[in-house]
């Protein structure tokens, strides 16, 4: 990110930030028994895998200004990739299949369904045009291992990897508030020319997808083996759909 924006936004996470919706999300214990704010070490041994391509519908999210191709399809294609990746050993769910729109707090509360599964959020970003590069956003602590073997695998398939914001920890509907560890990616900036062009190829998004699904491979294999130390705890409660931007 540029160092006139600290803390920018990319255009697609306002966006689902502002998106109406009736706050849904119990702020009370699991069902499962597990702490609320996910402290606890990464997932291991998981064999259900939920993909979530962002937007959809009336919700297009970012549109590259080079291409005209827009997020909600792109972010759809790669979710499908990743499907195809991981099928012969996990049981994929997709959010959705097809453009339809499908509200934040609803992708929560369908997520929930599936208590021993992790949740990966597709997007691609956008923002001043000078930023570029994949980046990953988390919240609960067992979501920070998963997220560090996810962008250094997007890393790996990006040529843009030092410019990029890296690993983020930020606290959104859907890095807070599902039951399960859970993360956004972000594949690259449509805003930026270079990487617009790159991202409206099916190559860089095959590549994208592979990496994707070996990193979940890896972490449902040896859990944060290897991904440093743990994040410190933070009680924050869930995010609501009328929280200003963190
Ligand atoms: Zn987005």
């Amino acid at each position: 990110m540029s160092a006139s924006l600290p803390f920018g936004f990319c255009l697609c996470l306002t966006a689902a930030l502002a998106s109406c919706g009736p706050a849904v999300i119990s702020s009370g214990g699991s069902s499962y028994g597990r702490d609320i704010y996910g402290h606890r070490p990464g997932p291991k041994g998981f064999k259900t895998v939920i993909i979530d391509a962002g937007h959809g519908g009336k919700d297009n999210g970012a549109t590259s200004p080079h291409s005209g191709q827009r997020e909600k399809d792109l972010a759809l294609d790669t979710a499908m990739r990743i499907r195809k990746e991981l099928s012969r050993d996990f049981k994929v769910i997709l959010m959705r299949s097809d453009d339809n729109f499908i509200d934040l707090d609803e992708r929560v509360l369908r997520a929930n369904r599936f208590p021993n599964a992790i949740l990966i959020s597709m997007h691609y970003n956008s923002g001043p045009s000078s930023c570029r590069g994949p980046e990953t956003y988390y919240w609960r602590v067992d979501s920070h291992g998963l997220a560090s073997r996810l962008q250094q695998a997007m890393c790996q398939a990006s040529p843009a990897e030092t410019g990029n914001r890296s690993l983020v920890r930020r606290r959104m509907r859907l890095t807070r508030n599902p039951e399960i560890p859970c993360v956004l990616l972000e594949g690259g900036y449509l805003s930026n020319t270079a990487e617009s062009r790159q991202i409206s190829g099916a190559a860089y998004r095959q590549k994208l997808a592979s990496g994707i699904a070996a990193a979940i491979r890896t972490q449902a294999a040896i859990g944060d083996a290897g991904t440093g130390p743990l994040p410190r705890p933070i009680n924050a409660p869930p995010s609501r759909p009328t929280d200003a931007p963190e």
